[in-house]
């Protein structure tokens, strides 16, 4: 059995749903007691059952970063006296002062128990030999080191930065798992070959990605388990929610959800904002509900997390759906009105291996979400490939009849774009015209 916790992961989802339900009542009146951003934000609302939570406003992040400004050092959305908090996350915004995520105990515990679901579901077994990338750093991701203790693995904690190390730690440890961003897996591969190591002979037998998309793409994916002979498997979760929420099962058919008990998950059409149904093959923005959190519990929080579900009954025992993440809306371009997740290029890039490396780059014309003009698609050639007349534009082509999108593919030799320990930047802005979006 696989499973960290099968009462809570094998349960029937109509006994589920009774339990959200109790739950939210009492999250919901509650916040109504410890938090003057939801005594104001839920005035007049009324929600007494979980069918009612649609009418419920959304939470954004700005929102919180505003309650923060306006009440410094947490914010108006700080739920417990600030001598209850144990530590003080932020989460990477890219713009202003980040903004910051308060944890007690009982939160820290919470999130512990539901990263051990995820990654346990992803491999991370107990005594098995795990190295973790994710820096004790200030982002959330350090926090995963507890879910990991949780599952009763030895963990290697080495964090990015440091790849001699990490290496040392399969050579010298023997190391069997290890927990990274694709990208990181990517440059750990390069990495290696640049100093005539083999990544096959690693060791490396599971890969838990998590922290960008791209472990969900079959063609990146097959790249990191070709070269490390490793099977690779997809976690995510969201800093102002939980580390982790999701984790990937041995079927490799999209994560399940492994919030239960402390995270309502909703779908919603991020264009009209309303309910989408967690049907099979169903597409839409996931939105997260706390349901137990005592320091910054969210209510209908819009992740901008883009992802597919399947409702199929999984062969591993848990009951809950599974998604997989198709894109963010933040990295999210309107070419001539139609949607382009850069990672969805990249996908289909990653088809025309191995002429290609598997490194893209987006650069748009202008600033903005909206662009009139075919973006520039920079495609990184494979290690001595030669480039050919013929590649561009059958890439370009291929990005046509699949995305609907125009494109213009320029071929750069391997080595051009930039390498990163963390997550990958598939959107350079640096060279694009400002223009209002
Ligand atoms: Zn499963």
């Amino acid at each position: 059995m696989s499973l960290h916790n099968p009462d809570v992961e094998t349960r029937d989802a109509a006994e589920q749903r009774a339990r959200d339900e109790a739950a939210l009542r009492s999250q919901l009146a509650s916040l109504r007691e410890r938090s003057p951003f939801y005594r104001d934000k839920l005035a007049g609302a009324d929600p007494g059952a979980l069918h009612d939570l649609p009418a419920l406003p959304f939470t954004t992040k700005d929102e919180l970063r505003a309650s923060m400004v306006a009440e410094r050092p947490l914010g108006r959305h700080l739920a417990t006296p600030l001598e209850a908090v144990r530590r003080v996350y932020s989460s990477s915004g890219t713009t202003g002062d980040p903004l910051f995520i308060a944890v007690t105990d009982a939160d820290l515990a919470g999130w512990a128990e539901i990263g051990a679901r995820s990654y346990r579901a992803c491999g991370i077994a107990p005594g098995r030999r795990a190295v973790l990338t994710y820096n004790a750093g200030p982002f959330v991701a350090g926090a995963v080191l507890d879910a990991w203790t949780r599952i009763g693995a030895p963990v290697i904690p080495v964090g990015s930065g440091n790849t001699e190390r990490l290496v040392k730690a399969f050579q010298l440890l023997g190391a069997e798992a290890m927990g990274c961003t694709p990208s990181y897996a990517l440059y750990l591969a390069d990495w290696c070959r640049e100093r005539d190591i083999d990544p096959l002979g690693l060791g490396i037998r599971q890969i838990a990605v998590a922290g960008e998309p791209g472990g969900g793409e079959a063609a990146t994916r097959a790249l990191i388990e070709d070269a490390f002979g490793a099977n690779v498997r997809e976690a995510m979760g969201i800093a102002d929610v939980s580390p982790s929420l999701w984790g990937e099962c041995e079927e490799q058919a999209g994560m399940h959800f492994c919030g239960r008990d402390f995270v309502y998950p909703e779908l919603i059409d991020p264009a009209g904002n309303a309910p989408v149904p967690w049907e099979d093959g169903a597409e839409g923005e996931l939105v997260y509900t706390s349901l137990r959190r005592d320091a910054m519990p969210v209510v209908r929080f819009r992740s901008r997390d883009r992802v597919v579900v399947t409702a199929r009954p999984c062969s591993c025992g848990r009951t809950s759906v599974r998604v997989r993440c198709i894109g963010r809306t933040d990295d999210l371009l309107i070419v001539r009105g139609t949607n382009l997740f850069p990672s969805a290029v990249r996908e289909v890039v990653a088809e025309y291996r191995p002429r290609v490396g598997g490194m893209i780059q987006i650069r748009p014309a202008h600033t903005g979400v909206r662009q009139d003009a075919a973006p520039r698609v920079l495609v990184e050639l494979a290690e001595g490939a030669p480039a050919g007349d013929d590649l561009s534009l059958a890439i370009q082509q291929a990005i046509r009849a699949k995305l609907v999108v125009s494109t213009a593919v320029e071929l750069v030799p391997y080595g051009t774009l930039p390498r990163s320990e963390y997550k990958s930047h598939l959107v350079d802005f640096s060279e694009s015209a400002t223009r209002p979006s």
